[in-house]
């Protein structure tokens, strides 16, 4: 049985247009795009009035335990001055879940994100152990759990497994990085193998990806050896780079080289990387990003929560680098945030307005819409972003009507939905053909909700 999504509007080929249908058949695959009255005779029409329909959003980067964080690491009291100092309120968060717990949260948080129109997660996932260090009798238990939450949501998910070998060069070992802790590159890979296994036959909505934390946490032999067996499988790999003025110096004094020297030393600068944060660069570096085609994740509400710098995406943008956005620390869940965040900085840096229009050729709206959907999925390795036949039906709608962007113009609304769009205006989401949020409400919500306070009240005076 195929259904035909009739919304008021919908955005097609960079511009919202009316009397159009989005036609899906019985396995969640778009078959039909186009004029309504051209889509097959037998569908089952599904009017959407008073709607706007968007491909969904994609989240490339998150850590959904960080969720039960929130309200906790607002204070120097609690976490510090600064992004360092915050980290041990946040090893002391991981530290203190339990599975089911780690389950939990991570249900609040995807059902969080489809509530903002998200309809794909990137988890840069690095729970792996019990708290004290030991392993699981299924050593990928904790990654099981993740991707379980993602099942009972319903939110599409890439599962990209950590690799965590060490504190940092010449540190000794973090007691709070104890869950974190791989430190054998042959045995992260051998269970790597079995979750890449697992994942593929479990759902249609879980997908691998590999995720070396960082340039501090894992050293150069061990990131060549995941470089090529990542290479190998054809995989998304996702790491954590030039967030903090402090790694780069680390990393120069260990190595001798920049961060991305460095990659580019180990063979990792292909349309394959995506490089998280990317802030603190040198023009060098730059072309060498360029040249290997990676994507940089941006994380502008996590990265000005931490204190952590503005991405130069101008610089970039005009290297000619993708740029895709990730919730990272979920201080705050929204993807039209990030995206406008993106620009709003840059207005502060340079004093000027609309920075990043016309870059690439696209009006600003365009482009940050781009970058919250198809730069995602290619970071991710992913058929969705865009509303075309043969993709999965992965689309959100808002509602014209909403306080923040009601009285838009057809040509004004994506502007609207980018620079002042609330949440409250995300309406119905469906990710591969089956609707998961409609009229505003996730069919789950309140046990969700209920069993993720729940965490909260246990969690209260144990951080
Ligand atoms: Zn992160």
């Amino acid at each position: 049985m195929r259904t035909s999504y009739q919304p008021e509007l919908m955005l097609v080929d960079g511009i919202f247009q009316s009397g159009y249908a989005l036609e899906v058949d019985a396995a969640g695959t778009i078959v039909f795009t186009g004029q309504a009255g051209l889509g097959s005779p037998g569908a089952a029409i599904r009017r959407m009035p008073g709607c706007a329909l968007l491909p969904g959003m994609i989240d490339v980067h998150s850590h959904s335990f960080q969720r039960a964080l929130r309200g906790k690491a607002e204070s120097r009291r609690s976490s510090g001055p600064d992004f360092w100092s915050w980290r041990n309120i946040m090893y002391r968060c991981a530290l203190a879940l339990t599975p089911g717990e780690i389950y939990d949260v991570a249900c609040m948080a995807f059902l969080e994100m489809t509530l903002a129109g998200i309809t794909t997660v990137g988890e840069f996932h690095y729970l792996h152990r019990t708290p004290s260090g030991a392993p699981y009798d299924d050593s990928n238990l904790l990654a099981h759990q993740v991707v379980r939450a993602a099942g009972s949501v319903g939110i599409r998910i890439v599962l990209l497994q950590c690799a965590y070998a060490r504190a940092g060069f010449q540190l000794p070992a973090d007691p709070g990085q104890i869950r974190f802790l791989e430190p054998d590159v042959d045995g992260f890979l051998d269970k790597s193998e079995d979750l890449m296994r697992e994942i593929g036959s479990l759902s249609a909505l879980a997908s691998f990806g590999i995720a070396p934390h960082s340039l501090r946490a894992v050293p150069r032999e061990y990131l060549r050896t995941l470089a090529s067996w990542t290479h190998k499988h054809m995989l998304p790999l996702h790491m954590h780079v030039a967030e903090q003025p402090a790694e780069i110096e680390a990393c120069k004094a260990e190595y001798g080289l920049s961060p991305f020297e460095l990659l580019d030393e180990c063979g990792l600068l292909t349309e394959d990387l995506t490089a998280i944060h990317a802030i603190h660069l040198q023009p060098r570096e730059v072309e060498l990003m360029a040249r290997g085609r990676i994507t940089v994740g941006a994380c502008p509400t996590t990265e000005r929560n931490l204190g952590d710098g503005i991405l130069r995406a101008d610089a970039l943008i005009d290297a000619g680098i993708s740029i895709a956005f990730g919730t990272d620390s979920h201080t705050q869940t929204d993807a039209f945030e990030n995206a406008r965040e993106l620009e709003s900085n840059l207005r502060l840096l340079n004093l000027q307005r609309a920075v990043l229009d016309g870059r690439h050729g696209e009006s600003l709206p365009n482009l940050l819409f781009d970058f919250a959907t198809k730069a995602g999925a290619r970071s991710l390795h992913l058929q969705t972003g865009s509303l075309h036949v043969g993709a999965p039906a992965d689309f959100f709608t808002v509602d014209l009507n909403d306080s923040s962007i009601a009285g838009s113009l057809p040509e004004e609304l994506l502007t609207n939905l980018v620079f002042s769009m609330a949440r409250t205006a995300i309406h119905d989401v469906v990710v591969n053909g089956r609707m998961i949020v409609d009229h505003r409400r996730h069919a789950l919500q309140h046990g969700i909700v209920e069993a993720f306070c729940e965490v909260q009240r246990r969690l209260g005076s144990a951080l």
